[in-house]
């Protein structure tokens, strides 16, 4: 039986939707993290269900291409069984570079909800235009988890 908290619920707000998401894509960033890859994690939502999840592996396909969001977009796509993620919402832990940022542009992807910024290799560094007009963005979703394991992973290299 579960006795039900509700001092607990009094100190913490329930987690939102997009919280609840970007907690599954935290998961995949600490995997990330775990597997010595800068921990940044992905996944893609239809219809409130995750249809295709993604973490850098960039070392282990010794690939520059194999970001979190390009995994994610490729099962999904796999998923759905067509290239076009219409009525889906990536969930990033990071700000997606401007390669990222151009898949999805090509993914017509519905929305885009990420946790941290970058401020380096962000796509709005470079122009905000690469985004598909009809995508929506969303930033600062758990942004601080986002972005202290990024920064403990550049901790622990430096
Ligand atoms: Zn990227």
């Amino acid at each position: 039986m579960k006795i039900y908290n509700f001092e607990e619920d009094l100190d913490r707000p329930s987690p939102s939707l997009d919280e609840q998401y970007m907690q599954e894509a935290l998961k995949l960033a600490k995997r990330a993290f775990e597997e010595d890859e800068i921990p940044i994690g992905a996944i893609v939502v239809s219809n409130g269900k995750i249809i295709g999840k993604g973490y850098n592996m960039t070392e282990r396909l010794n690939d520059v291409t194999a970001h979190a969001e390009m995994q994610a977009f490729t099962a999904a796509a796999n998923f759905l069984g067509g290239k076009y993620l219409k009525d889906c919402t990536l969930y990033v832990t990071v700000e997606p570079c401007v390669m990222c940022a151009g898949a999805s542009y090509w993914t017509q992807v519905s929305k885009i909800v990420y946790g941290a910024r970058d401020d380096k290799r962000g796509y709005s560094t470079v122009a905000e235009k690469i985004i598909h007009p009809k995508t929506i963005v969303q930033s600062g979703v758990l942004e601080r988890e986002c972005a202290e394991l990024m920064m403990s992973f550049f901790r622990n290299k430096r």
